[in-house]
C-alpha cells in the first residue's frame, strides 16, 4: 500500500495575530458548525481517493484547532477512519494554542486517537507576546503544557519564534531554557517573517518597533542550536529539533514528497505527481460542500441525505481549483530543494529509483561548484548542507533550479 499523509486545516483563531497571513479568521459557533460540516462532507466526498493508500500520519493544523468543540474534533477523527486506512502506529498531531484548551479536549483528543500535541507557544516572555499580537502569556502556556501532560501525552512540541520585535539573544536564551526545562519531545524554532500587509509589517515601516539585525538572528539561531543539542535533542531539518525517536513523521513527509491530501479550506495537496490547493474563500467552501442542506447536521443527530444535499459531481473538481501536473523537471527540483532541508540530506540512490537517472547527470556541475564552496557535504551516497551552506540556504536551494 502506498503512503499518504493527510492535513486537516481549521482556519478558525479567536484573534488574528500581527505577524500571522495564515488563512485564519474569527468566526461564530454557526459558521464553525457549518464549515466541520463540510469538511466532514469533503472527507467522504474523497474516499475513492484514498483508497490503496495507508495514512502514516495526520496533522489538524490552523488556524487553531483547538477553538473548536471537541466532539467536532472526535467526528472528524471518526469520519477519517471511516473514509481512509490509517497505520496502526499513525502519528497523529493536532494544533493547539495554549490558553484555548482544556483537559476535556485533550482528553478527548487522546480518546479519539490523536496521540501529538503541538503548542505554538513563540515566546517564554510576555512583552514579546504581546508585541506579536498573541492572546497567551507564558503561564497560561505552561498550565496547557502540563494539563497535555495529565492528558497523556508524551509527544509534545513546541513552536518557538526568533528575530522577533526587541528580542534580545538573552531573551531567546530565556525562552530556550524555559521550554527545555518542560522536556517536550520536539521544538520547532523559526525566525519571524514580516509578511506583507500584515500589522507588523506597518509597525516594522513606521519604525514602530526594531527588529534583530541578521548577524543578531544568526546568532539565535545557533544558540537554539547550541542548547539544544546541549540538552539531548538532535537537529533534523534546518529549524526542527527532537528527542532521540521523536522527529516529527509529518513534516519529514512533506520533504520527502511524500504524498499528501488537504482537507480543508486553502488546504494543499500534492497527490499523484500534482499539485492543488482548494478554494480559499470560506463561503464559497462551506457553499459548495454543503449546497443544499444548511439545515441539518451531524450534531442534531441528522445526517445529509445525497438527494437533499445534491452535490455535483464534479464538486471537488471545483473545490481543488487549479491543478498543476509536475514536470520531471519540477519533480526533480523539488527532491533537493526539501530534502536538502534536512540534516540527512538527500540519497542518490532514491533520486536514480524516482528518476532513472543519476544525480550527477543532473546536478554534477552544482553539487561539485557547491562543494568547493564548502556549502555541501558529500559521504556514503547522500548530499547534504555543511554549517555554513545552512547559513545561506536560500542560495544553495536556488542553484538547484533547472
Ligand atoms: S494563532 Fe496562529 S494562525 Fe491564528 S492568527 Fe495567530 S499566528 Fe495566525
Amino acid at each position: 500500500m502506498k503512503k499518504l499523509e493527510i492535513y486537516i486545516h481549521i482556519p478558525f483563531c479567536e484573534k488574528k495575530c500581527d505577524y500571522c497571513d495564515f488563512l485564519s479568521m474569527r468566526a461564530d459557533e454557526g459558521t464553525k458548525r457549518e464549515y466541520v460540516n463540510g469538511l466532514i462532507r469533503e472527507i467522504e466526498l474523497s474516499k475513492d481517493m484514498m483508497k490503496g493508500y495507508q495514512a502514516d500520519t495526520v496533522f489538524i493544523g490552523g488556524g487553531t484547532p483547538s477553538i473548536l468543540r471537541e466532539d467536532y474534533i472526535e467526528k472528524i477523527m471518526q469520519t477519517l477512519k471511516d473514509n481512509c486506512e490509517l497505520s496502526e502506529n499513525a502519528e497523529i498531531t493536532i494544533e493547539c494554542n495554549p490558553g484555548i484548551v482544556n483537559l476535556k479536549k485533550l482528553e478527548t483528543y487522546k480518546k479519539s486517537g490523536i496521540n501529538r500535541i503541538s503548542f505554538g507557544l513563540q515566546s517564554a516572555n510576555d512583552s514579546e507576546l504581546r508585541e506579536l499580537g498573541r492572546i497567551h502569556d507564558f503561564a497560561g502556556f505552561v498550565e496547557s503544557y502540563k494539563m497535555a501532560r495529565q492528558a497523556g501525552f508524551n509527544n509534545i512540541n513546541v513552536d518557538i519564534m526568533s528575530a522577533l520585535p526587541g528580542q534580545t539573544p538573552e531573551s531567546y536564551r530565556d525562552t530556550l531554557n524555559k521550554v527545555i526545562e518542560l522536556n517536550p519531545e520536539h521544538i520547532s524554532a523559526y525566525s519571524l517573517i514580516v509578511e506583507d500587509g500584515t500589522p507588523m509589517e506597518e509597525r516594522v515601516e513606521q519604525n514602530l518597533v526594531t527588529l534583530p539585525d541578521e548577524d543578531t538572528e544568526r546568532e539565535m539561531y545557533y544558540l537554539t542550536r547550541e542548547i539544544a543539542l546541549k540538552n539531548g535533542y538532535k537537529r533534523y531539518e534546518i529549524s526542527n529539533y527532537a528527542k532521540p525517536g521523536y522527529e516529527c513523521r509529518h513534516n519529514k513527509g512533506y520533504w520527502q514528497r511524500v504524498e499528501y491530501l488537504g482537507f480543508g479550506l486553502g488546504a494543499a495537496s500534492l497527490y499523484q505527481n500534482k499539485r492543488y490547493s482548494n478554494v480559499s474563500d470560506l463561503n464559497e467552501y462551506i457553499g459548495l460542500l454543503l449546497d443544499g442542506g444548511k439545515d441539518e447536521d451531524y450534531y442534531g443527530g441528522m445526517v445529509y441525505q445525497d438527494d437533499v444535499w445534491d452535490i455535483q459531481e464534479d464538486t471537488l473538481n471545483i473545490l481543488h481549483g487549479k491543478i498543476s501536473t509536475l514536470s520531471n523537471k519540477d519533480m526533480m527540483e523539488e527532491f533537493m530543494f526539501l530534502g536538502l532541508r534536512m540534516t540527512e540530506g538527500v540519497s542518490e540512490k532514491k533520486f536514480k529509483m524516482d528518476f532513472g537517472r543519476n544525480i550527477d547527470a543532473v546536478y554534477g556541475e552544482v553539487i561539485e561548484k557547491l562543494e568547493k564552496q564548502h556549502l555541501l557535504e558529500r559521504k556514503e551516497g547522500r548530499i547534504k548542507l555543511t554549517d555554513r551552506g545552512v547559513d545561506i540556504s536560500n542560495y544553495v536551494m536556488s542553484e538547484f533550479l533547472l
